[in-house]
């Protein structure tokens, strides 16, 4: 027989769709699955999280041993690193794209520039920061373009709700 592997130290897929989350509660109860409480019960130590990660010819069981790890992932705890965004008011500038074809139409492009050395590498927190600090409606779903350049430093093109955009 084989002790479950620590996820911490195998670069563990979190939010794979595949992934069998299982929850031992300390009275030793086995649920599947993970819901809103997932990780403030395994935090708390009221249960212990583990998971199977499906594999081609054989899967394994890990045991989630970095909570943290498994919260940023999940963006439950905001992680800096994966999503290029701090954890704070952006500083941005903003205009509608030059390129843009239609600008009466419900969305429009907006070219983003950060003044707070911030990028966006993930659009869903970039989304919910703008929702938050200027209430902007960032379309998740048509991407973004855009990256580091000499003259412009971090600049960004995204798809926002041209009734959401406010000077
Ligand atoms: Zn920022």
């Amino acid at each position: 027989m084989q002790e479950p592997r620590n996820a911490a130290s195998a670069d563990f897929p979190y939010t794979l769709s595949t992934v069998c989350y299982i929850e031992v509660s300390s009275g030793g109860t086995v649920t599947f699955g993970r819901d809103a409480g997932t990780y403030e019960r395994a935090r708390s130590g009221a249960s212990r999280l583990y998971a199977v990660w499906p594999g081609q010819y054989r899967s394994d069981l890990f045991v989630i041993d970095d909570l943290d790890d498994y919260a940023r992932a999940f963006g439950i705890v905001h992680d800096e690193r994966r999503t290029g965004l701090a954890d704070h008011e952006h500083r941005v500038r903003w205009s509608i794209s030059p390129y843009e074809t239609n600008p009466n139409g419900s969305y429009v492009s907006v070219e983003v520039r950060f003044d707070c050395g911030c990028e966006i590498k993930d659009l869903a927190a970039f989304a919910k920061h703008m929702r938050e600090q200027k209430g902007w409606a960032v379309a998740t779903s048509t991407g973004f373009s855009g990256g580091w350049s000499q003259d412009d430093g971090h600049r960004f093109s995204v798809r926002v709700r041209r009734t959401s955009l406010r000077a």
